[in-house]
């Protein structure tokens, strides 16, 4: 039976490490870290996603500074808002909610946050740095998955890792961190032919292709290491049921044949918040000479 990668323990374990950390430095810094979180107009899952950072700031003592534009808020509007927050020094990271409501050039938005302060991680600059290998924030979901590996005592060097999906947010990142770590990397992609004979050559597996259940027993050797990073809601059974969320991978044909697995939920998704709250806490640290924060994860 798989050995389950559990994200929310490790999640809360590192919050209450962050939280240690905050308080410690408290004192020298004068400050606590700030985070701004952009959200713009009414999308349903933007909002629970936000009161979530907001509650998980509030636990490791982030303080929150909170933007919520309506709908029709114009580009210009906008790009004053991240200019007046890259310019507040109490703000050590901002983040703007995505999607954003139609209209809005989000790629010119993300441009126009100081690149110290995106703790996205998904300005060009720190993806030119994450190329590299240079200090920087790096975008929240594959750092997440590199954290459960390392606190799970995942050896990746020289692994042959299999990241399914190219998108800038997960699978691009996420390959570049796993090479990092000295794995033999393959992308697969839409576009890629038999992807289950690469999958069954795979020693560590990280799916995020957005595709529900898109693999199960006939893509995993036995012993595979299975990162499952997608995240989606089922039809609902009855009237008034929300749906079960499941990944792109079958867990339950997977979880008798992989060595490690993580679950959806509980996975990756607390990973990629707590991680959030990490690039946080290190560039407020890194901009008041504070020691490293949690130098070991990626
Ligand atoms: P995306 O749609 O931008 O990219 C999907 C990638 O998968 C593309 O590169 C595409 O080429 C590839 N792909 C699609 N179908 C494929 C197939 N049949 N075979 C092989 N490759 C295929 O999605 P994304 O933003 O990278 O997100 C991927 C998944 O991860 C989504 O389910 C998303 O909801 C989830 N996600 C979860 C978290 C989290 O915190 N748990 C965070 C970000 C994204």
């Amino acid at each position: 039976m798989a050995l389950r990668l559990d994200g929310k323990a490790l999640a809360a374990q590192l919050e209450r490490e962050l939280e240690a950390r905050v308080r410690a430095g408290l004192g020298q810094a004068g400050r606590p870290p700030g985070l701004a979180v952009i959200r713009v107009g009414h999308d349903p899952a933007s909002a629970v996603y936000v009161a979530n950072k907001e509650r998980a700031c509030g636990r490791v003592g982030i303080r929150s500074f909170a933007t919520h534009q309506p709908a029709d808020t114009d580009q210009q509007t906008l790009l004053k808002t991240i200019q007046q927050l890259n310019r507040n020094p109490a703000v050590d990271g901002i983040l703007l909610q995505l999607p954003l409501p139609r209209g809005l050039d989000g790629r010119a938005l993300l441009l126009a946050i100081d690149p110290d302060k995106d703790v996205d991680g998904l300005h060009p600059l720190n993806l030119g740095r994450l190329l590299r290998g240079e200090q920087g924030p790096r975008s929240c979901t594959p750092a997440g998955v590199m954290a459960l590996l390392q606190r799970a005592g995942i050896a990746l060097e020289g692994k042959r890792a299999l990241v399914v999906g190219r998108s800038i947010l997960v699978g691009q990142p996420m390959a570049l961190m796993l090479q990092q770590a000295n794995a033999t990397v393959t992308v697969a992609h839409s576009c890629t032919v038999d992807l289950l004979a690469r999958c069954r050559e795979a020693e560590l597996l990280v799916v995020a292709a957005g595709r529900p259940g898109l693999l199960g027993a006939e893509a995993i050797s036995p012993g595979t290491v299975v990162v499952d990073v997608g995240i989606h809601r089922q039809p609902a059974q009855r009237e008034g049921d929300r749906g079960r969320l499941c990944g792109d991978v079958r867990a339950g044909e997977v979880e008798t044949l992989a060595s490690h697995l993580t679950p959806v939920p509980g996975g990756v998704g607390p990973m990629t918040v707590v991680m959030l709250l990490v690039n946080t806490v290190r560039c407020w640290a890194r901009s008041h000479a504070l020691d490293p924060v949690l130098p070991e994860l990626h």
